[in-house]
């Protein structure tokens, strides 16, 4: 099969009737073999039934439904396991993205030879609410995961190599950086397009103001489990000793100044009025407690049933 399209929808009845039959006409049109794969994580207006009611006349169509709301990540997540296709398409349930857009999607990968290319809305039909924190997002995305070449992380419209959608996971909400997670598990051949963008036809979006919020968290957690999950003493260990060293030095350096000072009987100051002592002190306690917590952390990543999970490309 040449092209699987997975389709996260949540509340999306009224949209699905024009999307399905939009990518009928793009599909039979570029003579492409195909299945549509939709995702209802946990509607509750009707889409599912829906979903059945155009299964019956579009045999290309597969759907999983989940019993409650997951959340997007989730639902991409069941979708690619479920893929079948060479090339894998996402895109939104919503008519922002357009299918029309597919077939040089599917060029890139199969003739470009590219590992995921990210549409780009470069025109935005959203409200500057939305636009003016995506930019500042986009920008601390790209300088932190080093892919400097996409405008647009969290689009909902992307095209996988099938390998790329059956080696990366994901969960919570990091469908904002799967292309970070696709460079993380070893995909090089990231690239982007530029994409036309609709406004939203029906109902409202899905997602509030705690996207940015929960959006930059994320972040920062796939840097970290990207670069030290699988060896967090480095990153505990290196601050804890440096803070617990700060803080031996300088307490060492009070006391033998003190004692200098009484061998030579001149005046002092005790140890414990020096504010620098309590400095002393808190980056020594920081500093131990930091090592343990890498020590646990070592452990509990000793335990975990991936340590050894690798990304093996080939074998001969
Ligand atoms: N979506 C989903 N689960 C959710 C929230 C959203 O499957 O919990 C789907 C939604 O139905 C749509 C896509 O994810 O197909 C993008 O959502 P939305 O259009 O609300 O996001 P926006 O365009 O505002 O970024
Ligand atoms: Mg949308």
């Amino acid at each position: 099969m040449d092209i699987s399209i997975v389709i996260p929808l949540f509340n999306e009845v009224e949209s699905l009737p024009e999307l399905t039959a939009w990518i009928k006409r793009v599909m039979d049109k570029n003579g492409f073999t195909y299945e549509i794969v939709f995702v209802d994580d946990g509607s509750n207006d009707g889409s599912w039934e829906l979903i059945e009611s155009l299964k019956f006349h579009n045999a290309h169509i597969s759907a999983v439904k989940f019993r409650r709301n997951y959340g997007k990540s989730a639902a991409l997540n069941v979708g690619f396991a479920a893929a079948s296709g060479d090339v894998v398409i996402t895109m939104d349930a919503d008519l922002q993205d357009s299918p029309d857009e597919i077939p040089e999607l599917y060029r890139r990968i199969k003739q470009d030879g590219v590992d995921l290319v990210s549409g780009w809305k470069e025109k935005r039909h959203d409200p500057l609410t939305k636009t003016v924190p995506t930019k500042l997002f986009n920008a601390v995305t790209r300088s932190m995961s080093g892919i400097h070449n996409l405008h647009d992380f969290n689009c909902g419209l992307k095209a996988y190599r099938k390998e790329v959608v059956k080696s990366i996971e994901v969960y919570g909400e990091m469908h904002r950086y799967i292309p970070v997670i696709a460079k993380w598990a070893g995909f090089r051949k990231i690239d982007e397009q530029v994409v036309q963008h609709y406004p939203r036809k029906y109902g409202k979006t899905k997602f509030g103001f705690g996207r940015f919020i929960k959006g930059f968290l994320d972040l920062l957690s796939i840097f970290f489990v990207g670069k030290f999950a699988k060896r967090p003493m480095h990153f505990f260990g290196t601050m804890g000793v440096i803070s617990f060293l700060a803080g031996f030095v300088i307490s060492v350096w009070l006391i033998t100044d003190k004692l200098i000072s009484i061998a030579h009987n001149t005046p002092y100051r005790n140890v414990t009025d020096q504010p620098l002592f309590f400095i002393a002190l808190v980056a020594i306690i920081v500093g131990s407690q930091l090592f343990l917590i890498g020590f646990v952390a070592e452990m509990l990543s000793r335990n975990s049933p991936d340590r050894n999970n690798y990304q093996i490309e080939k074998v001969i």
